[in-house]
């Protein structure tokens, strides 16, 4: 696919999201999993391949129960560098709305075939080594664009817990959608922030708002 669809899509004179730039990152298999607050709230699933990150959007977001099925439509690929971004798209703008990186980590296919090759065929295993998302996962295909994710069993499934709802808070930041929108200017609306109602205990490190320095540097890309 490449980066002309994502390129086609932004202005990037006005969205604060990475450049159309392909790479390999220094570890070459990240994956990223954005939560994302656009029309409808909705998790962005990729994983790193040939250059760009290979995307798709799940509604409900990725299982960790092995008895569930969920839906991923494939979007457009995805620079490697939008596996760091976190933020606020302007209203208006392609995908507006709050972005989190919600987990990351890398991933390892469970095949001998290339990335793209089992994709192209319509089945992908894989094993994940996130903060959240960890073991074996299936990528399969359905029609075109619609594929379903499933949690293999293994020592990491959680049957019966839905983990969107149990680690809400992103992995860079341990901020909710309505902390990123509100730290970085964007509309909070508090009855379709995507945050659950009430909110597991927060661990680690305490929530931390972006450096000064980094948000100069957005604005004076803008
Ligand atoms: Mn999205």
């Amino acid at each position: 696919m490449g980066l002309s669809e994502y390129k086609k899509k932004r202005r990037f004179n006005k969205t604060p999201e990475p450049g159309p730039e392909e790479k390999t990152s220094e570890l070459g298999n990240l994956f990223v999993v954005q939560k994302h607050r656009a029309t409808q709230l909705h998790y962005d699933f990729r994983l790193e391949a040939d250059g760009v990150l290979k995307s798709w959007a799940v509604p409900k977001g990725p299982p960790m129960d092995p008895t569930v099925k969920r839906l991923a439509m494939q979007v457009e690929d995805h620079p490697v560098d939008y596996a760091n971004f976190e933020g606020v798209i302007p209203e208006g703008e392609y995908g507006g709305g709050t972005v989190m990186v919600w987990d990351i980590g890398v991933y390892a296919t469970e095949t001998t075939t290339s990335v793209s090759r089992a994709l192209a065929k319509g089945e992908l295993k894989f094993v994940m080594l996130g903060k959240k998302l960890k073991g074996s996962f299936v990528l399969v295909r359905t029609r075109e664009r619609q594929w379903l994710l499933m949690k293999h069993k293994d020592e990491y499934a959680k049957e019966g817990e839905d983990i969107t709802e149990t680690q809400p808070y992103s992995v860079l930041t341990k901020r909710t959608l309505a902390e990123i929108a509100e730290d970085e200017g964007g509309v909070v609306e508090k009855a379709a922030t995507g945050d659950p109602k009430k909110l597991p205990r927060r661990t680690g490190t305490k929530r931390r708002k972006k450096s000064a320095k980094k948000k100069v540097w957005h604005s004076n890309r803008g």
